[in-house]
């Protein structure tokens, strides 16, 4: 098999380009991770994108990266950058991260404050690192 043939068929490099940046829950306080996803060819080191993703529905960080890595098949869940933990009140517009994940260690909550302020503009998002 040529390299030519193995990326046609294992290259999806392409739909990280519509991936959900942020997928949370809409109210309450729930764990999050932040991961970088890229291309399940393990020759495609770029490009890659970061995603925040957290649901009350888990009650740990490694569920909730099973789900994710699952649900982005054929992508790949490439990496945990950390978790922490979200609450999302969605009435008074604010967002607020802080905590951190016993197995992913604490994630940067500023770079996932980033990408929350881009998925919800009119929103007032903070943020807690240790
Ligand atoms: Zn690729």
């Amino acid at each position: 098999m040529t390299d030519d043939e193995e990326y046609d068929r294992n290259c999806v490099c392409r739909d990280l380009e519509s991936i959900t940046k942020v997928g949370i829950d809409t109210d309450g306080e729930f764990k999050y991770i932040l991961m970088k996803v890229k291309c399940s060819n393990k020759k495609h080191e770029l490009p890659s994108v970061v995603i925040v993703r957290g649901y009350k529905r888990h009650n740990n960080h490694t569920d909730i990266f099973n789900e994710v890595n699952e649900e982005l098949q054929p992508l790949c869940g490439d990496e945990v950058l950390g978790g922490g933990i979200i609450t999302h009140d969605s009435n008074s517009k604010t967002i607020n991260i802080f905590g951190k994940s016993d197995t992913y260690g604490e994630a940067n909550h500023a770079a996932t404050a980033r990408l929350i302020r881009e998925a919800y503009p009119d929103y007032k998002v903070t943020f807690n690192n240790k």
